[in-house]
């Protein structure tokens, strides 16, 4: 990487210590609605959505005590109180930070917090099962389900804030793929080439790369493919699937590029040229689909009839996408099954693919808003089939 990416310079974006306040009101309403006295809240997407805390998980309990009806409490470790102390929603004062020290036991801080709001629980999904089976020890007489209930749906919305934040990984993506696909691919392996795309998603910002698909020749033909120590030859496509978060959002993208090592007779076939064509409507006419109120497998659907009317049914082997945000992978899935109605601010993949086994595949995939006046697409890197001497 030669020049400083624009992403470098740019101050870290972040999301206003308001809104924690705003998703905290919402959680505690919405716990009200189901009958539950309190949401428990432990590290990861869910404590950096309604606290703004990025926190390590540690064996040692950090946990999110948001009653009904009483003010939030963050329960952190006491060698962890400045960073704990430094997120956003307790130094604005939104939540009370408390500290317990390395002799006590934190579940029965959390017992004696809870006093006489401990009948009905709901913990994130993530807080881990040593965690969940000392909680339920310490408080024999509560009843437990889940908080994706209660957080999830307000998560799946995203603010413009959070939008900001998706459309600037996207880019950042995009340019990541952009400066790949220019450069030299023929002669090094997936490997090598996965290890520039990490490269390239830091140096555009991201806050690491989660994972770096790189599938050459007939490894395009498995969707979840491990870049492997195979050499990328000339006359074969390769699907890249990049991405991680940045600044807590993540950015996710395929593109297919099919690489001819300057040899003029080492084109796309007629065949994988077909299967292309097929997957640029499929995934543009899912794309167009997308409006407020349509059920979210209508868009898997749309896709799924394009592949299969063309004879490539039963080589459209997974979901046409997922939702995107402080997790990679969260909640609407755009799958067969999932009735739910689309809302104005949801977040997801369309990332429909075709994979002829032993032979080739590949797959289009962008980040796709819901918004009021239909779709929003973060994602610019051009969709066509890429031919490059790589
Ligand atoms: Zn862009
Ligand atoms: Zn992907
Ligand atoms: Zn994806």
């Amino acid at each position: 990487v030669t020049s400083l990416p624009f992403a470098a310079a740019q101050p870290r974006a972040g999301v206003p210590a308001a809104r924690h306040a705003e998703r905290l009101a919402a959680v505690r309403a919405r716990a009200a609605e189901q009958g539950l006295d309190a949401v428990l809240v432990g590290v990861g997407a869910d404590l950096r959505y309604l606290a703004g805390y990025d926190a390590l998980p540690l064996e040692r309990l950090t946990l999110l005590i948001v009653p009904v009806a009483a003010r939030p409490v963050l329960l952190a470790p006491r060698l962890e109180a400045a960073g704990a102390g430094g997120a956003p929603a307790v130094a604005s004062g939104e939540i009370r930070l408390e500290t317990w020290e390395e002799t006590d036991d934190p579940l029965l801080r959390v017992r004696d917090f809870l006093g006489d709001h401990a009948g009905r629980l709901a913990v994130s999904d993530r807080l881990a099962a040593s965690f969940v089976l000392g909680l339920q020890a310490v408080l024999p007489g509560a009843s437990w389900s889940l908080a994706a209930a209660v957080v999830g749906p307000l998560r799946a919305v995203k603010d413009a804030d959070e939008i900001a934040l998706l459309e600037r990984a996207a880019h950042a993506a995009d340019q990541v793929i952009h400066e790949v696909v220019c450069g030299r691919l023929v002669g090094r392996t997936e490997a090598d080439v996965a290890r520039e795309v990490r490269d390239r998603l830091v140096a555009w910002g991201h806050d690491r790369a989660d994972f770096a698909i790189v599938g050459s020749g007939p490894n395009s033909a498995s969707p979840h493919h491990a870049a492997s120590d195979r050499v990328i030859r000339p006359g074969e496509p390769i699907v890249l699937d990049i991405g991680g978060p940045m600044s807590g959002y993540g950015s996710d993208i395929t593109r297919t590029v099919w690489v001819t090592g300057g040899d003029p007779t080492r084109g796309p076939d007629r065949g994988f040229l077909r299967l292309y064509g097929v997957l640029r409507a499929a995934q543009a006419e899912a794309t167009h689909a997308i409006w407020p109120g349509v059920p979210a497998e209508r868009i898997d659907l749309v896709a799924r009839e394009i592949i299969s009317a063309a004879g490539y049914g039963a080589s459209f082997i997974h979901r046409t996408g997922h939702g995107i945000g402080l997790d990679e992978h969260e909640p609407p899935y755009i799958v067969a099954g999932n009735a739910e109605p689309l809302l104005a601010g949801m977040a997801f993949s369309v990332e429909p693919g075709i994979y002829l086994e032993g032979r080739y595949g590949a797959r289009i995939e962008d980040i796709v808003v819901c918004s009021e006046d239909g779709p929003m697409v973060l994602n610019e890197a051009p969709r066509d089939l890429l031919v490059v001497t790589g």
